[in-house]
């Protein structure tokens, strides 16, 4: 049995999400991804801005900063640049981290700054009502939507590879135990690691798109996610539909914490 309670601020609880949201399932991942990493709980800090998967922080027991909307990355990076010794990992919601913090999220990923950035990919602004957010598909319906969305969607993690990121993987909560590892390697990757992870909300977008209760969502995950491997080997027309999980990306690359000391002791050096 892990011990969640180690990890937990017990006195928080209990939370406040649905039943049968996915937030709690990425948390428990992202817990028993931190243990097994075995870096000291002191030395990390979670950072999140708004939204339901932004309460993160508050259940657990490291140190926490509950932002505003969208700028949780941007808080992030003045604490990586002022203490760089800690490790440094954002949780964030696909509006969140992709409408209001999007230029935060292109740039930290362009400068490859050393954080691990987890978004809850649930396709829709829960606590906010249900508003359609960059990730709602073409068609589906949503507070602000109620005929159908008519833009198209962000690839997240398709937008973290562009933008300069060195780690991206993406995952759904029916593959909770694949997400455990996938997180761990982001938390052990130098530089930008961003991990996606497609969750079920099935208040505000499951019931105006009639995709059923958590449990069903949870078996379109199971049987419409395909691995990387695979589908590397399937044309576009195959992978229509899919949701492509694993490491997506994976490359070395200068950190921007490493290039600013190598800067600093430059400039120093050419003043004595
Ligand atoms: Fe989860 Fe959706 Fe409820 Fe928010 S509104 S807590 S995302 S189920």
């Amino acid at each position: 049995m892990f011990p969640y309670e180690n990890y937990l601020r017990l006195d928080k609880l209990p939370h406040i999400w649905c039943t049968g949201c996915g937030c709690g399932i990425i948390l428990k991942a992202m817990l028993r991804a931190i243990e097994r990493s075995k870096i000291p709980k002191d030395s990390i800090a979670l950072v999140s801005g708004i939204g339901c998967s932004s309460r993160t922080p508050g259940y657990v027991d490291f140190n926490t900063l509950h932002t505003t909307h969208g700028r949780a990355i941007a808080f992030a990076t003045g604490i990586k640049l002022t203490k760089p010794e800690l490790n440094i990992i954002v949780i964030s919601g696909d509006g969140d981290a992709t409408a209001i913090g999007g230029n935060h999220f292109i740039h930290a990923a362009r400068r490859n700054l050393n954080m691990t950035v987890i978004i809850y990919n649930n396709h829709i602004y829960g606590m906010t009502g249900g508003q359609a957010s960059p990730t709602t598909p073409i068609g589906n319906k949503a507070s602000t939507a109620p005929y159908g969305s008519i833009e198209p969607s962000f690839d997240i993690s398709g937008l973290g590879i562009a933008a300069g990121a060195s780690f991206v993987a993406r995952s759904t909560c029916y593959h909770a135990t694949q997400l455990d590892g996938l997180i761990l390697k982001g938390l052990l990757k130098k530089g930008f690691s961003l991990i996606e992870v497609l969750s079920p909300c099935p208040t505000y977008y499951a019931r105006p798109n009639r995709l059923g209760t958590a449990v069903d969502m949870l078996r379109w995950y199971k049987e419409n996610s395909i691995p990387f491997e695979r589908a590397r080997k399937m044309s576009d027309e195959e992978r229509q539909g899919k949701v492509v999980i694993g490491i997506l990306h994976d490359t070395e690359k200068s950190e921007f914490c490493e290039e600013y000391q190598k800067l600093i002791r430059k400039v120093k050096g050419k003043r004595r």
